[in-house]
């Protein structure tokens, strides 16, 4: 089962199977962080009535803060609460994959600064041989693959 919260910042996922964590005595539970997913199928891109929601050739999606009016109807239908309102600017916000840095050749500063080396930043095609090669369990939430997301999360310890 995985419990989905628009308002919170992790989704929690708890396995079917209800493993126990040997360490607590109680059921498994794994905590992820929510950053954008730049889904294949964005419903952000669809609900912004300023078309300030963009995919790039690379398939980054990215908000242009210039035609952002504010409105939020893209935070109510991201189905990841991925986007957040910028008080102090008033648009909307959301990871864009540091695509500055990814444009210099780059990788996220989330991936470079991450100090238990938890993520990888790759083409789908390198991530997936990756997967493939390593035999690394991914973990998917169901209801959310019809968005095709390009982010993944691994169990396991892994060090990439
Ligand atoms: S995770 Fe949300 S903000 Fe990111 S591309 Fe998907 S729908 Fe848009
Ligand atoms: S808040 Fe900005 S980006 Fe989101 S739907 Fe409205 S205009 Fe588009
Ligand atoms: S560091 Fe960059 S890639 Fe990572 S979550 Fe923030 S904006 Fe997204």
């Amino acid at each position: 089962m995985t419990v989905l919260d628009p308002s919170s910042s992790v989704v929690t996922f708890e396995p079917e199977n209800k493993e126990i964590d040997k360490r607590w005595g109680v059921p498994q539970k794994l905590f992820v962080p929510q950053n954008c997913y730049h889904c294949g199928r964005a419903p952000c891109i669809e609900s912004c009535p300023k078309g300030a929601i963009e995919r790039r050739a690379d398939g980054i999606v990215h908000i242009v803060a210039d035609k952002c009016i504010g409105c939020k109807q893209c935070i109510l239908v991201c189905p990841y609460g991925a986007i957040q309102f910028n008080d102090k600017i008033g648009i909307a916000d959301k990871c864009n994959m540091c695509a500055h840095l990814v444009d210099r050749g780059q990788v996220p500063v989330c991936v470079s600064k991450c100090p238990y080396k938890a993520r990888k930043f790759g083409t789908l095609d390198e991530l997936s041989t990756y997967i493939e090669k390593e035999k690394i369990k991914v973990l998917v939430i169901p209801e959310l693959e019809w968005f095709q997301p390009a982010a993944f999360y691994c169990k396991g310890g892994h060090k990439f």
